[in-house]
């Protein structure tokens, strides 16, 4: 704890310093860190980005038990074999899990709840379990906090809803959220 003038409010044995004569020690070395950072995606999450910009949810296939990755990973995470080609997969899905969250992205409280959950996305003609499936982890919009309580929210079926083509920036919200497919 630090009381006025930075000195501890119980007083420790020794000599306090000012700021400087502290500055004036013998070995004090002053530099300025220059830290730059670029991230890669790497190969196969940035194909995924780069679809997502052309409104297409990219799946990556494994060629040995045929299981479809999203987000695609170099290396099937079931039987071990590098996955091989890309598949576009319709976008549809239905809701896997949904809480009604109160926390924003930045951990703020929010006032009014958002509902997030996984989309398990449909993967027509490949592989998938229990375990095993393509899905993503994003917002959901058109679901109320009670639907969710109830649970008449899993299952349902979403459709992503994309930004405009021209506010698309190659990130996965580039999808708004998912939202109940009307009819
Ligand atoms: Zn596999």
């Amino acid at each position: 704890m630090s009381g006025e003038g930075g000195k501890p409010k119980t007083p420790l044995p020794g000599t306090y310093l000012k700021r400087d004569e502290y500055m004036k020690l013998p070995g004090l070395i002053k530099y300025k860190p220059v830290a730059r950072y670029m991230f890669s995606a790497g190969q196969a999450q940035s194909r995924f980005l780069h679809g997502l910009k052309e409104g297409k949810i990219l799946g990556v296939l494994c060629p040995s038990c045929r299981r479809v990755y999203v987000p695609p990973r170099a290396y099937c995470e079931y039987c071990h074999t590098p996955t091989s080609e890309w598949v576009e997969l319709p976008g549809t899905g239905t809701i896997h899990t949904a809480v009604v969250s109160y926390i924003a992205t930045d951990r703020s409280r929010l006032e009014e709840p958002e509902i997030v959950g996984v989309i398990r996305l449909d993967a027509p003609g490949y592989k998938e379990d229990q375990y095993e499936f393509a899905g993503l982890f994003h917002k959901i919009c058109g679901v109320t906090p009670e639907q969710v309580m109830d649970g008449s929210a899993i299952g349902m079926r979403v459709k992503p809803r994309w930004k405009p083509a021209e506010e698309r920036t190659g990130s996965v919200t580039d999808i708004e959220c998912f939202e109940p497919v009307e009819g």
